[in-house]
């Protein structure tokens, strides 16, 4: 038997099929490539993030997804270095102080269930129920064509990402911003509803 102590979310974790919520809302198909270098993400061994940001209406099951992508590790820690300092400290500290993700692993795979719904129902900061929010973010480490138990899979809420959005200096801002239209090129027909909804790197 694996000895429970031995287990991390840096070292092996856990990992399980790439549940359809972090497939590519597009393709109905895990994603393929990385969003900026186009590196093919089923080969073994590539780690990348997948990020999707949902917008629900009331009283209904309609949603849209307003931007969805997965970026290789490589990508998204080249993208942290292009932005400010200043910006990437605002948000690790505001984090930090707000959770504590490997207690947060800890209490999750506890019981050895890894039930990705006990991870993906509420927001990570607020920890309200994600079937009460209008709008959030979710987060999924994957490997090749697996998802890991990592310090991911999260959600964020909307008006989490609000408050951090509101930590970045107007060049992070401007630098997300270009990111988004170089990327990720929203049909205009949502270009009003994302006006200050950038992703926000968090990994
Ligand atoms: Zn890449």
């Amino acid at each position: 038997m694996k000895d429970i102590s031995m287990l991390s979310p840096f070292v092996n974790p856990k990992s399980i099929e790439i549940p359809d919520e972090f497939h590519s809302f597009e393709t109905k198909k895990p994603f393929t490539n990385c969003v900026v270098c186009e590196k093919n993400l089923i080969e073994i061994g590539i780690h990348y993030f997948v990020e999707k940001s949902v917008k629900k209406y009331p009283n209904s099951s309609a949603f849209d997804i307003i931007f969805e992508y997965a970026i290789c590790l490589e990508c998204a820690l080249e993208m942290r270095e292009t932005l400010s300092k200043d910006s990437m400290e605002k948000i690790d500290s505001f984090f930090d102080e707000k959770v504590n993700l490997l207690s947060r692993w800890k209490s999750l795979t506890r019981d050895g269930k890894y039930d990705i719904n006990d991870w993906v129902s509420n927001c990570l900061i607020t920890n309200k129920p994600v079937k009460d929010l209008n709008e959030y973010q979710i987060y999924a480490h994957c490997e090749s064509d697996r998802m890991l138990f990592s310090l991911m899979p999260y959600v964020v809420s909307g008006e989490v990402i609000d408050h951090v959005s509101g930590l970045l200096s107007q060049k992070t801002k401007d630098e997300l911003d270009g990111f988004m239209g170089k990327y990720l090129g929203p049909p205009p027909s949502i270009r009003e509803i994302l006006k200050d909804k950038t992703p926000v790197f968090i990994f």
